[in-house]
């Protein structure tokens, strides 16, 4: 059985048919306002209920009460307000109207306006966060956004975003059927932003190990400099799957959204989509969704317990290493051996490697990943 939408109801906000056209038609004649990426590709994923119950960006009511209490007015647990930021000239303009939304000058959904707000990014920042440096990445993103204001309402979409990478791309409404068909009652799903390295396969496997399936589902959009671009990660994934895991055992589709390194309560907010992707448990690993040392290595699994209501079961992996004692790829809790047998992989060294063209050593990545890599060259780094 795959798992009940978050708040019950796995949302659809997609006009299809000739309730789309009509859409397009009615949209173009209405104010518009243009988004860059990350704000586009959030109206499709709440249109397609990756953040069910939400129908639309957040009202005031439930905007502050995530801040306040990480749930939403209906008591139902979220941790990462999913606003809309504009000019307050756009906001006062905007009020109890229809707007369309566009993205690369397309029109492509309406957003009905019910409520303008004015918004402090630091309590934003702060609550989310629980930092204020403007060196961590999600808090300088937050920061950085311009409106003055949010506005909220609900969502409807008429015209889908591009995706370069098509076939890798399935909605919760999707990912449910095909979770059904595979005959899976339990689903791990995998939340990673990149490239596979021998630690990563061996968190993945395992969950796999209890479970039926694995869905493996990576974000790919906004991030930070030095991290794997969106392809690197596709085609090393591609390689790990096609070459380590078993046929049938695995679903591998990208979701479109940002980062926000917010750690403990980006991990909930992680678990959150994948509920409603139908998973039924959620791999949480080392310092999970972290940056820097903002987060203490196991906070995220700290977190959980904040919300015995989730309804998806996290399962807490610890970081595997190679132990040269016992000649396994381990972790602390079934390795008996001091660190100086234990050797890390280090992401830092592999990158380095493969930027020269080289395979990292065996334990570290599968080969099949590292020539993915390197024969993407630099277009594996951002
Ligand atoms: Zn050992």
């Amino acid at each position: 059985m795959v798992s009940a939408p978050h708040g019950g109801r796995l949302i659809d906000r997609v006009a299809r048919g000739p309730r789309a056209e009509r859409l397009a038609e009615e949209a173009s004649s209405m104010p518009t306002i243009d988004l860059n990426a990350n704000m586009a590709y959030e109206v499709a994923n709440l249109a397609h209920g990756v953040y069910s119950p939400l129908e639309g960006f957040m009202t005031q009511d439930d905007y502050e009460s995530v801040l306040r209490s990480s749930r939403l007015v209906n008591d139902v647990p979220w941790t990462i307000p999913i606003v809309l930021d504009v000019s307050e000239q756009v906001a006062k303009q905007a009020l109890n109207n229809d707007v369309a939304l566009s993205y690369q000058g397309v029109r492509f959904a309406v957003l009905n306006v019910e409520d303008a707000y004015r918004w402090d990014r630091r309590a934003f920042a702060e609550r989310v966060y629980g930092v204020l440096d403007p060196e961590h990445p999600g808090v300088s993103a937050t920061m950085a956004r311009q409106g003055e204001f949010l506005i909220g309402g609900r969502v409807e979409l008429f015209r889908e975003l591009p995706e370069p990478f098509e076939r890798y791309r399935l909605w919760p409404k999707e990912t449910r059927v095909l979770f059904e068909q595979l005959g899976w009652r339990t689903i791990a799903a995998f939340q990673t932003r990149n490239a596979p390295h021998l630690g990563h396969e061996f968190v993945i496997k395992s969950a796999l190990t209890f479970t039926d399936g694995v869905f493996v589902n990576p974000l790919v959009g906004w991030k930070k400099k030095g991290d794997f671009t969106d392809e690197a990660i596709v085609r090393s994934y591609e390689a790990l799957l096609t070459h380590y895991f078993p046929k049938g055992s695995y679903v591998f589709s990208v979701l479109r959204a940002p980062m926000y390194y917010a750690g403990p309560k980006e991990a909930i907010h992680h678990a959150i989509m994948r509920k409603n992707f139908g998973a039924t448990h959620f791999i949480v690993g080392r310092d999970h969704a972290g940056v820097g040392r903002y987060y203490g290595p196991y906070d995220a699994w700290k977190a959980f317990e904040e919300f015995p209501d989730l309804g998806v079961t996290p399962l807490f992996l610890r970081e595997f290493f190679y132990c040269t004692k016992c000649k396994a790829v381990v972790n602390e809790k079934i390795c008996p051996h001091d660190d100086s047998a234990r050797v890390r992989i280090s992401g830092t060294e592999m990158r380095r490697m493969i930027t020269q063209g080289q395979r990292p050593p065996d334990y570290m990545m599968r080969p099949e990943v590292a020539d993915a890599l390197i024969a993407m060259g630099e277009r594996a780094f951002i």
